[in-house]
């Protein structure tokens, strides 16, 4: 762990907001960089030292969602927090399933924003034990390089979706509630998390699948999850 200040990338059009939401992060004691189109953030993020990004969906050419996924297709992990005006669930779930690890509809509470910078910060930089490598059924996941394996190969993981197999290969094949996911993955047990913990399932699947493995993450019904043994 270095010293430096977290890094915040705020990528939106609206220079009114921009600067609203770049004056209350810095105010938090964060480095603070701005953009307005995709383009540009693309490049700070490329060019690293970016710890999280806010991400405005609708900009001038190539949207938020463009953005996200290409950062993620490019392997990126930097946390995305997206932020737009758009709140119904569908567009929820199209940005969460482009790689955004959280979703904040506008208006919002800076007091909320302020509080999901603070948690996927926290995520971001948190060490657990060192040198601590959790494995079962044939997962691996580095926690504090946060770098998950299945097998030799190394699984390109979103930081939720790292932070859910290790949830889960952690409890070693026990069945983990829903409630209890998403207190510890996600904070806190409501509607948007929920929506979101299905989402990050599906991908996750689909990751392992890619690996041969899909059968591994075990839907419990109306319980949760459980990573399990291969049969074969
Ligand atoms: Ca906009």
């Amino acid at each position: 762990m270095t010293d430096r200040h977290p890094c915040v990338l705020v990528v939106e059009d609206d220079s009114e907001t921009r600067d609203f939401v770049a004056r209350a992060l810095g105010e938090d004691g964060l480095e603070v960089r701005t953009a307005s189109r995709a383009e540009t953030a693309r490049k700070l993020v490329r060019d690293g030292d970016v710890d999280l990004v806010i991400l405005d969906l609708g900009l001038p050419g190539p949207s938020g969602l463009d953005l996200c996924a290409e950062l993620r297709r490019e392997e990126s992990v930097v946390p995305i927090l997206m932020l737009t005006a758009r709140t119904d669930v569908a567009s929820r779930v199209e940005g969460l399933e482009a790689g955004a690890d959280d979703y904040l509809g506008k208006p919002f509470a800076l007091a909320e924003l302020r509080a999901r910078v603070r948690a996927l910060l926290r995520r971001g930089s948190r060490p657990g034990p060192p040198g601590a490598v959790l494995e079962h059924a044939g997962v691996r996941v580095d926690v504090r390089r946060r770098r998950a394996f299945l097998g030799a190969e190394e699984l390109p993981l979103t930081r939720r979706e790292l932070d859910l197999l290790a949830r889960l290969v952690r409890a070693g094949g026990v069945v983990v509630a829903r409630e209890t996911l998403l207190e510890d993955v996600w904070g806190a047990d409501t509607p948007e998390a929920a929506a979101s913990l299905e989402v990050i399932v599906s991908r996750l699947r689909r990751k392992l699948r890619q690996g041969g493995r899909a059968s591994l993450l075990r839907n419990v019904r109306g319980i949760g999850y459980a990573l399990d043994e291969d049969e074969a």
